[in-house]
This record gives C-alpha cells, structure tokens and sequence, in this order.
C-alpha cells in the first residue's frame, strides 16, 4: 500500500511539474497575483454599494431615458476620477419608445384591477382604450385551434414556464400571431418560474405586413384566473388602456476605460456588461450587476498595481435592451483593432459557476487549463465551451472569441428579469465579490498565458 502511495506522489510531483514547467517565477507570480486579486476582491463589500448607489440614485435606465444618461455620466465621472489609462464615452444613438400610460381592468363576470406592463415597442390602444371580450390560450397551438373565435377579442396567452428560451417565444411573436387573427390586442403572463402577482416587460416583435396591436404583461395570478373562468364557461370581458410614444432615436453613449497593456498594449481584452435596463425595478440584476462586477474588475488591477501584459477595457454598453445599438456601435468603431477577447457579464449575480468561451481550438487548449491556477479559490467554476452576450455578439460574428461568466442561480434569475422585483436587495454582496473575482482572474490569466 506504502508503495503505491509512494508512486502515486511521484506521478503526481511528475504532473505538477510538469503543469507548472513554462517558468517557475512566471507561475509563482500568476499564483500570487491570484491570491492578491482574491483577498482584494473580498476586503469589504464597496462593489455592492456602488451597485446600490447606481439603482438607487438613477433608477431603471431604459434606452432614451434621462436616467440613464445620468446614470452613464455618474459612471463616466467616476471612472475619470478612479484614474485610469483611459477613459472615454462614444455616441450612440438609441430608439425612444415611452410608457406614458397603462390601465387594465376586468369588468366582467366582476371587476378587478390587473397591474400590467406593456412590452417595449408596444403601440397604443384608442385613446378611450379598448372593451373586448377575452380568450385564453395556452399555445400557440391552442391559438391555431380556435382561431375562429379570436377576431374582436384580447388574446391572453397563458403558457407554462418552460425555461426562458423556450417560453419567450409568447412574448417575442405573440402579437403577431394574434393580430393575424384578428385580435385587438393581446396579453401574456411573465416568461419566469415564480409570480408575486407582477407583470415582467421586454422586448415583443411586429411584423410591417400584420396588423400592429399594443400587448402587455399580466400577472401569472391573473392569467390563471382568466383561464379559469373560462374553463368555467364565463367569457370575461377586459378595459384595457395603454398608451405609449415612439419618439424616434436620441443620443446616448457606451462609456470606456482601459489599463494599457504592459507588453502587448495593441491586443486587447474588452469586458462589461450593459448599463441600459427595463423601465421596471432598478435594473440590479440585469445589468447593474454585471457593469459594477466589471467595473470592480479594472479598479481591483489599478488598486493593486498589476499592469497585464495586454490592455484591458472595460465597457459599458447601452441599448441591449431594445435595439443593440450599442453592441453595434462598439463593433463599427473597433472592429479593426486587434480584439484578443470579448467578455460580457449578464447572467445575474450569483454564485459563479461557468465561463463560457467561443474561439478557435487552439485557444481553448489553453484556457481548459486556466482552471489549475483558480480552482483553489473557485473548485465548482467549471470552464465550458459556448460563451457569449447580445451585446458583443456583433464582435463575435466577425470572428473575435467571446467569452462569458455565467451564476448558478437556482432558477431564481427570471424570478426578478425585467420586472419591479430587480433591485439591490436581491443581490448577496459575497456573490458580487465572488463574480469580480473570478472574472479578474479569468482575464489576467488570459492576458498572461495566451
Ligand atoms: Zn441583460
């Protein structure tokens, strides 16, 4: 047995060194920056307040709004402050639609009143809204089936939760589907596992050739309750009011600041996530949290005095939401620059568990083994294939990696996603540290080893 103990620490010393070979001092120093970003990362809770502060003083940052123009000045001020390289915002400009006006009411078979969100892009119903009877599906099939009887009526769609992916189909094509049929107007419980009687919004989709009809959420509550009156053989009857305005685009700006490269200042690592949110809640989760986790990213490498080998740029990206005018805008200025890596953080703030990468093989034989360097700290962050985000997707597809981290949420993250429930309060400020740890360590690691 002592034996093959013995052997068994041979092979292993064999494999260490072997691992470790490139250069001991080299390691060593990556080691002991690791340690050093993972203690500076968790020395206080600053990252959570200055997600809070963010929330709290501007409130949701929907694209065209004066908050988030606040909102994206604030972060510039500070950044300028924080000292950094450098530091820089660049227009862009973002469509402008308004929520000036919701009302929802069933009168019958009793009155009750609906809270609501319409979804961005909605149009309005007349100015006196819209008296219509209801039906309700729970498919699309089950549209198909009795697409007789919809023309005059709201369609209410009441599908199961069956994962995001899946179910946010109702609320990307449903006006479509219904307007086909002859629907004035239609509305859909939350795309999310868990209801406290409150709509979520997002973005919905309209077709030039279909007729365009104003859609909004309701509560699962009352979806399950229009569903089971009619079950009941009572056709319930809705007033529903909503009035919104287009207002075409307005200028806003993607903020960016950088820690120059050290050895290779042209190769660039870009990460961040997206300063615009819904017009609900405050936006914490998706995305404050992902833009403050990042921002922590930079300010832990200047407080600690570690310059990479290759520049580091965090941004701040708008119009994620509704538009992705700021993913577009980022890739038409600095598509020609030598982008080594795109990072987006927009998963919501849990505890990290995977970063995603998308990139050729030969880079990913290398960052399969970044996880010997971080797993003392991080043994459960698994690196997979498959990384991404909306807003450096335009990036991606002229070939630059991406990579993601993403947070084992339990299935908590659509509990809160675009509704009045995404606030600071909902956000562990260990998690917070733990997602600006790892990502830190992610890039320097890349920035050192690629
Ligand atoms: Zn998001």
């Amino acid at each position: 047995m002592i034996r093959f103990l013995k052997i068994f620490l041979v092979l292993f010393l064999a494999f260490s060194t072997f691992l470790f070979s490139k250069d001991g001092n080299f390691v060593d120093i990556i080691l002991s920056n690791l340690q050093r970003i993972y203690d500076h990362t968790h020395r206080n809770y600053n990252a959570w307040n200055t997600l809070a502060e963010l929330c709290d003083n501007f409130g949701p940052r929907l694209s065209g709004s004066e908050n988030l123009e606040k909102s994206v000045d604030w972060i510039e001020n500070k950044l300028r402050l924080e000292g950094y390289d450098s530091v820089w915002s660049e227009q862009v400009m973002v469509p402008k639609w308004v929520r000036v006006h919701e009302d929802c009411e069933i009168v019958y078979p009793r009155r009750k009143v609906l809270p609501i969100m319409a979804y961005g892009g909605s149009v309005s119903t007349p100015d006196t809204g819209i008296l219509a009877e209801v039906i309700v599906v729970n498919s699309f099939e089950d549209l198909e089936k009795n697409k007789g009887s919809v023309k005059g009526k709201i369609v209410v769609y009441n599908p199961p939760y069956e994962g995001y992916g899946k179910t946010v189909q109702y609320r990307w094509l449903g006006a479509v589907k219904a307007a086909q049929y002859g629907a004035v107007a239609a509305l859909c419980r939350p795309v999310s596992p868990m209801s406290l009687n409150n709509p979520h919004t997002g973005v919905m989709h309209y077709e030039d050739t279909v007729t365009k009809i104003p859609f909004a959420s309701i509560t699962e509550e009352d979806a399950l309750l229009l569903e089971r009156f009619q079950r009941r053989g009572i056709v319930p009857k809705l007033f529903l009011k909503i009035l919104t305005r287009d207002e075409g685009f307005s200028p806003s700006r993607n903020v960016i600041a950088q820690i120059r490269g050290s050895v290779f200042p042209n190769e660039i690592i870009a990460f961040g996530g997206h300063i615009d949110s819904w017009d609900a809640g405050s936006g914490a989760h998706d995305d404050a949290g992902g833009c403050v986790a990042s921002w922590y990213v930079l300010k832990t490498f200047k407080e600690l005095g570690i310059r990479p080998k290759r520049t580091l740029r965090l941004v701040f990206w708008v119009n994620e939401e509704n538009g992705l005018e700021g993913g577009k805008k980022y890739a038409e200025l600095h598509k020609y620059e030598n982008h080594k890596l795109l990072f987006e953080f927009d998963s919501g703030i849990f505890p990290p568990n995977r970063i995603g990468f998308t990139g050729p093989d030969t880079l990913w034989e290398k960052i399969v083994d970044f996880k010997n360097y971080f797993s003392k700290f991080y043994p459960n962050v698994e690196i997979q294939k498959g990384g991404g985000g909306v807003d450096i997707s335009p990036m991606m597809k002229l070939g630059y990696p991406g990579g993601s981290l993403g947070t084992d949420d339990k299935g908590k993250y659509f509990w809160f996603h675009h509704s009045h429930k995404d606030t600071p309060d909902k956000i562990d400020p260990k998690d917070l540290n733990d997602c600006v740890s790892i990502i830190a360590m992610f890039l320097y690691l890349y920035s050192e080893i690629l």
